[in-house]
């Protein structure tokens, strides 16, 4: 049996998917998703010249002598907080008080800041010279009408939600986040949290996959467990297939003869079964189903498996849904604590906890490495990736870690 790269199967699992079409998405509802065009400004910022500073709005020339020793006295006429527009024009001795970030009024060229000033209401007396300009943001200064602020391509985050509001916008054209619908499949599945009878055990895949697929970005929604029987299975996919922009399924993709996914979706004939050679997640599926050909990922059943299969095909095609161009995990070399042997011909993903020792990363295993082994996977932090043709890793040796401590809320750096 010949077993298919990793790499290839990752590749042709992001080439049957492409970016969700763009929608218009409220502002704070759009956080985190990819904008899947160029946004321009509605207007200038600042849209008005307005001033920097609390003060008083002045002829530069009168105030350009002043000292603290021959102070000058400008008649106050106005009184202008932000918001509003000054009614008088300032002239040769007068002035209009001003708050940060009020219209510049008619006739004044620069700012006194009122630290500058006694801060009277009738007469102020200046007691420093400012030339024209100061303390003046000017329309426009600091982006045009129509200029490109965001670049297609972008992560929304707090501080491109804030140019879009400045210029004008209150939603952003983005990819939305993908649907996933996420099917447990086992006659051996309880809810989590309710005692088991014995042979049982709690349905902790349909958990870890909705939350590892939120994490990545994704609006993920659980549907099972299923029980391992053909029309109960064919039921909840036809239920799921209108709410789901990607379905991924765990368990019953092995040779076991109550493996219902496979049964199911290979007479479907859209789903290609595949052994890709990698450990721990070697049976791997994927296709599309129903009229919308909706996206379909089968996981094996195997927590860890389940778990690494997800890193691996699951998150960089939430991620191509989701409009990203780096849909990988950024990987980090480290150097590795122990002896570990590895398969041949397998890529093998090993759980490991990542420090950072004298500046250099550091990965040690984590529990045992069996398929089954959860209390590890929640110690580990990173998967070393071990290729096909190593066979044993030694202490000290480098390996490459996908690093698992990011979340799609904090940008990646790129
Ligand atoms: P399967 O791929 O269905 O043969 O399942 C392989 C192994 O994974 C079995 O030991 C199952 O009990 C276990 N398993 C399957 N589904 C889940 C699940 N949703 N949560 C936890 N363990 C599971
Ligand atoms: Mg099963």
């Amino acid at each position: 049996m010949v077993l298919r790269p990793v790499e290839q199967q990752q590749a042709h699992v992001l080439e049957g998917v492409q970016p969700l079409e763009s929608l218009d998405i409220p502002l704070l509802d759009a956080q985190g998703c990819v904008l899947a065009r160029d946004v321009t400004a509605q207007w200038p910022l600042p849209s008005f010249d307005n001033t920097s500073m609390d003060g008083y709005a002045v002829v530069a020339a009168d105030v350009a002598s002043a000292s603290v020793d021959s102070a000058v006295t400008l008649t106050v006429i106005d009184d202008v907080p932000a918001g509003y527009r000054a009614t008088e024009s300032v002239t040769r001795g007068t002035a209009i008080r001003i708050m940060t970030g009020a219209p510049l009024p008619d006739g004044a060229d620069a700012i006194v800041p009122v630290e500058s000033t006694d801060g009277g209401t009738e007469k102020v007396s200046v007691r420093q010279g400012f030339p024209a300009g100061q303390f003046i943001r000017r329309a426009g200064e600091d982006v045009h009408t129509g200029e490109v602020v965001l670049r297609a391509g972008q992560q929304i985050g707090a501080r491109e939600i804030a140019i879009l509001a400045a210029a004008g916008h209150g939603t952003a054209p983005v990819h939305p986040r993908p649907r996933v619908v996420v099917m447990s499949t086992g006659n051996e599945l309880v809810e989590p949290g309710t005692p088991l009878k014995y042979g049982l055990i709690a349905d902790s895949n349909s958990v870890m996959l909705v939350a590892a697929a939120r994490d990545c970005g994704a609006e993920a929604f659980r549907a099972g467990p299923v029980p391992d029987d053909e029309q109960r299975l064919i039921d909840t996919l036809d239920d799921q297939l209108v709410r789901a922009d990607l379905l991924v399924t765990s368990g019953g993709v092995s040779m076991g003869a109550y493996d219902t996914v496979k049964a199911v979706l290979s007479r479907l004939g859209t789903v290609e079964f595949v052994k890709v050679a990698m450990q721990p997640g070697m049976p791997q599926g994927f296709g599309a189903i129903g009229d919308e050909n909706v996206p379909i990922v089968t996981l094996p059943g195997n927590p860890v498996s389940s778990y690494v299969s997800f890193e691996v095909f699951v998150r960089p095609l939430i991620r191509r849904l989701m409009g990203f161009s780096e849909v990988h995990r950024p990987r980090v070399l480290a150097r590795f604590t122990s002896t570990m042997s590895s398969p041949g011909g397998k890529t093998q993903f090993a759980r490991v906890s990542l420090t950072v020792r004298d500046g250099h990363y550091v990965a040690s295993p984590v529990g045992a490495q069996g398929s089954h082994i959860l209390g590890g996977l929640a110690q580990a932090n990173g998967l070393a990736v071990i290729a096909p043709e190593v066979t044993e890793v030694s202490e000290g040796d480098v390996v490459t870690v996908m690093d698992l401590r990011h979340s799609h809320i904090a940008q990646e750096p790129a």
